[in-house]
């Protein structure tokens, strides 16, 4: 019994080891990478020369915040701080104060986007979409305070891109 399980053990090696002579003989691991090769050289190229070239964008891309305001130029934000309280970075802060007609609004509202890490949370938490993600990405900073979005910056955010957000917004409500 013993026996035969060691022939058995010893012919599967022996056979093992014609195999690789000939896969080396034959180069069969270079075949098999240029047979790799060969078939993403004639396949349609997916590779995109950026930045003159883009890939499609969903409506829902998460990419640099903004704060919108109303048609007639009011700010959206009602000063809840839901968006704050849901942001899992704690990313932003808000400080309130009184309109004059009384109502609530922010004194502060900043991002700091070095701790960002851009989950959309906030943009989902807000009851008047006033805070949300454009599909802006191509921003940078050199220093650590460039990254550190103050009110300000972000309506003007908003300001700039109004347009591309309510159309996103508009596509997105089919889901909602
Ligand atoms: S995207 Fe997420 S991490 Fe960034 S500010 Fe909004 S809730 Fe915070
Ligand atoms: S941005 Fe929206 S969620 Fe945040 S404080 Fe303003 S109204 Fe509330």
């Amino acid at each position: 019994m013993g026996e035969a399980i060691f022939q058995s053990g010893g012919q599967v090696t022996v056979m093992q080891k014609i195999k690789d002579f000939l896969k080396t003989f034959f180069l069969w691991e270079l075949l098999q990478g240029l047979r790799v090769t060969g078939k993403y050289f004639f396949a349609r190229k997916i590779t995109v020369q950026y930045p003159e070239e883009k890939t499609p964008q969903s409506f829902r891309f998460r990419g640099l915040h903004a704060l919108r305001r109303y048609p007639d130029g009011t700010e959206r934000c009602i000063a809840c701080k839901l968006c704050e309280a849901i942001c899992p970075a704690r990313a932003i802060a808000i400080d309130i104060g009184e309109r004059e007609d009384g109502s609530r609004r922010t004194t502060r509202y900043d991002i700091d986007l070095t701790k960002c890490i851009f989950c959309g949370f906030c943009e989902e938490a807000c009851p008047v979409e006033a805070i949300v993600e454009t599909r802006v990405f191509e921003y940078h900073g050199e220093k650590k305070d460039d990254l550190y979005y103050t009110k300000d910056m972000l309506l003007a955010n908003g300001d700039r891109h109004e347009a591309q957000i309510a159309q996103d917004k508009a596509l997105d409500a089919r889901y909602r």
